[in-house]
Formats: structure tokens, sequence, C-alpha cells
């Protein structure tokens, strides 16, 4: 209710008696969204640090609304959480990843891989082992192409459930990553107990680097522990040419941000694949935001 203009007041406006921060409208909003098909997907390149070579690529989810334009994830994400939608949202993204992957990989006549978001309450349904077999079913790719991203908050909820629920999906060949490493409430105890294969460095640690000192200790820190353990360390939201030449001097073997690619329609995704071309020349998110 904040916003100005027309459409957004009708939009953002919140019914009296609603929970605070929980906008009933958008949640409407939400809903004839699913219906419409204004949800899709954006694929980020996580490219080799070194050269620069495409990997793979994360899904992000993205909402397009006729109106309200490009609404960001941290605004529809947690309401989906809330409401269950992101069960649904979770189930069409997992199967829309693994399709895409296919052609991502035949127009680029090599192997790459695929690194989907799984929410805490996605990971705690009762289905979303169906779900899971399911997509790969359905697209023919084999689980050793699909990294699943999960939080250490989703571990910790029920460790035990969590450890049932990662075998089965270990046992379908799929990798554990790790997303926003270091800033969950959690032990390190779990990278012991759990079949993890990625850490996913969060950018809260990288956008300052290479200058800050404390920010440079525990990068270079959770790279020696990753390498002992034997993961393998994504670095997120690398910007800059100075952050990427630290990383890799420090032997990040991966990196994944706005430096090598920006997140990007699956046409734009294919276009890199196809030349070959670094997509820095390529367009960028921001273009793309225009409603
Ligand atoms: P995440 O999984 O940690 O995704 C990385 C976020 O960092 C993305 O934000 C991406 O656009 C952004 N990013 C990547 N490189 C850079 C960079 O160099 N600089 C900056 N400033 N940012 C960068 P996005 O797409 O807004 O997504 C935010 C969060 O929403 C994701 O964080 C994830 O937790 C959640 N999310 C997005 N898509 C999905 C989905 O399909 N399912 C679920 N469950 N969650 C999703
Ligand atoms: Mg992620
Ligand atoms: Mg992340
Ligand atoms: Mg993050």
């Amino acid at each position: 209710a904040k916003e100005t203009g027309k459409a957004r007041t009708v939009v953002y406006s919140v019914r009296e008696g609603a929970a605070p921060g929980h906008d009933i409208s958008l949640e409407a909003a939400m809903f004839s969204g699913v219906r419409e098909g204004e949800f899709q997907l954006y694929f980020q390149p996580i490219v080799d640090a070194r050269s620069r070579t495409i990997e793979g690529f994360e899904t992000l989810m993205r909402w397009k609304h006729p109106t309200l334009g490009m609404v960001p994830p941290v605004r529809f994400i947690p309401i989906a959480e809330t409401n269950g939608l992101i069960n649904l949202l979770g189930a069409w993204a997992l199967k829309a990843a693994c399709m895409q992957l296919r052609q991502f990989e035949e127009v680029a006549g090599r192997e790459l891989y695929i690194s989907v978001n799984i929410s805490p309450r996605q990971f705690r349904n009762d289905r979303f082992l169906e779900v899971l077999d399911d997509a790969l079913a359905l697209s023919g790719v084999p689980g050793s192409k699909l990294v699943l991203e999960i939080t250490e908050g989703t571990l910790m909820v029920d460790p035990q459930h969590a450890e049932t629920v990662l075998g089965a999906m270990t046992e379908r060949g799929a990798r554990i990553a790790i997303d926003d490493f270091g800033t969950g409430y959690s032990s390190l105890a779990y990278l012991k107990r759990f079949p993890i294969s990625v850490l996913k460095v969060d950018r809260a640690f990288v956008k300052d680097l290479p200058g800050e000192a404390k920010d440079a200790a525990i990068c270079s820190a959770v790279l020696d522990l990753a390498k002992h353990l034997d993961l393998s360390v994504v670095a997120e939201g690398v910007e800059t040419e100075g952050q990427l030449a630290w990383l890799d001097d420090l032997g990040c073997h991966y990196v994944q941000g706005f430096l090598t690619g920006k997140p990007m329609p699956a046409h734009v995704a294919l276009a890199a694949l196809k030349e070959d071309l670094y997509t820095e020349f390529l367009p960028h998110e921001d273009r793309a935001h225009q409603p």
C-alpha cells in the first residue's frame, strides 16, 4: 500500500485484519498468475572460474505480473511457502528445469547440469520424491545431472527426516548443494552426517572480496574445508574480475554471478550455448525487467 500509481494501489492494498506483512492481494494475484501462466524460469550460468565455460545453470523463478511487472522471488516465495503454493510451483519448476536441460545439452553438444532450489516446505512434503521421480522420468534426464539446492535451515528442522529424504535423493544420483552456505543457523556437524556434494558460498562473503580481510579469511577457510571433505564450491554473487581472480587463485573452481552471466530466459541461455559466447555480451536481466 506504500506504492503509488493506480494498478499498484489495487494489487498491493492490504486488507484490514490481515497479519502484518502478509499481503492478501498479492497472494490472490499469485493464484491467478499460476492459472494465467505468468510464472517462468530464468537460468543463471554456473561457470568454471578458470575457463569461464558454462558447466550448468541454476533455475530461478520469475513472476511477470501484467501490471506490476517483475515481482522478485523474495516477495513471492515466502507467500508461496506459507500457503503451500510452493509445492505446485516447485513441482512445475523441477519438471520444466529437467526438460529445459535436454534442449540446453542438445544445442551445446555436451553435458551440462541443472541446479534447482528446493524450499523447506517442498522438502518436507510427503509427495516430494514422487515429484522428483516424475520430473526425471518425464524428461529422461538422469538424476546425476540434477543438483538440488537446499539451505542449512531445511536440514535442521527435522534432521532425522532430512537424512531419509537426502538418502533417497542421492539414490537417484542427484547431488545435494547447500545454498547460502555460512548464513544459516546450524552446525558443521551436518557436513559429516548428510551426503552433501556442493557448497554454495553466500554472496554476503563474496561481495567485499578481495579487500575485506574477514570475508577473505572465511572464504579461504571454506575452500580449505571443502577440499578436505571432497566437496565442490560455487561462489555466489561474483560481480568483479577482482573477485573472480582472487577466488580462482584460492582454488575455487566454480562461480556464479552477474560477471559471468545474469539470470536469463531460456532462449538467451540457448544463444550463449550455441555461440559459446561469453555471456557478458548477452542481454541482461535488467532489460527483461520492463513489463
Ligand atoms: P538463491 O538460490 O541463493 O539464488 C541466488 C540469487 O542471487 C538470485 O536471486 C540471483 O539472481 C542472485 N544473484 C546471482 N548473481 C548475483 C550477483 O552477482 N549479484 C547479486 N546482487 N545477486 C546475484 P533471485 O533470482 O532474486 O532469487 C532469490 C532467492 O529466491 C533465491 O536465492 C532462492 O532462495 C529463491 N528462489 C528463486 N527461485 C526459486 C525456485 O524456483 N524455488 C525456490 N524454492 N526458491 C527460489
Ligand atoms: Mg539457489
Ligand atoms: Mg544461493
Ligand atoms: Mg544466496
